[in-house]
């Protein structure tokens, strides 16, 4: 079974300081289609749980529209994060090619969200890449920035993106259990923009 790990798009929604805000309003094409229902939707590329493709931080690099679609599904785990340490990582299967990080708990469900959350430490990311045999296709949080609360330099963006290793923002694993999953993850097909929404969902395996 599939369990939704997005958060819902609606007014209400938390937006990271400074991104635009989400709306949604209904639109009349013409008498003849009167009947129909149809809105409008204004958002951001990083609104609610999205993805940030390379291009984010460097602007010479893949877009969205570049990228592999096999990146977004497939076999993942979730690591839960007491805090930022080594040892935290003996958890961590060396294999791992898509890794959630499960860092602030039932906080994504709510409002303190924004003021709370824990992002990853430049030297904790670091130590994650260099406990993997191999380098990741993506990288997961349950904060809508992946990096630490008011660290003003995209230092742990700019470690993943510049060695297009993708990252997962804004998704919610309060009811998500640390092990393996199945994790599907697709981005919309935004020709060569810097991130997109996602459905991001988790199954068991
Ligand atoms: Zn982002």
């Amino acid at each position: 079974m599939w369990i939704d790990i997005s958060i819902s798009m609606s007014e209400a929604m938390p937006i990271y300081p400074g991104d635009p805000r989400f709306s949604a309003k209904p639109v009349k094409i013409s008498e003849i289609n009167s009947r129909v229902n149809l809105t409008e939707i204004s958002l951001g590329t990083h609104t609610g749980t999205h993805i940030d493709a390379p291009k984010h931080v460097f602007s010479e690099k893949k877009t969205v529209t570049d990228l592999d679609l096999n990146v977004f599904i497939g076999p993942c785990y979730v690591l839960e994060i007491s805090e930022f340490s080594k040892d935290v990582l003996k958890k961590l299967p060396k294999k791992a090619k898509r890794i959630l990080l499960k860092a602030n708990s039932d906080l994504p469900g709510k409002e303190t969200w924004l003021e709370g959350y824990k992002g990853v430490p430049p030297k904790f990311a670091e130590l994650l890449l260099n406990h993997l045999d191999e380098k990741p296709l993506l990288i997961g949080i349950d904060a809508l920035s992946i990096e630490e609360k008011g660290h003003k330099v995209l230092e742990t963006h700019g470690l993943f993106l510049s060695q297009e290793i993708i990252i997962l923002e804004g998704i919610n694993l309060s009811h998500i259990n640390e092990g393996n999953y199945q994790l599907a993850a697709l981005p919309l097909k935004l020709e060569s923009l810097d991130g997109s929404p996602v459905r991001a969902a988790l199954k068991r395996i």
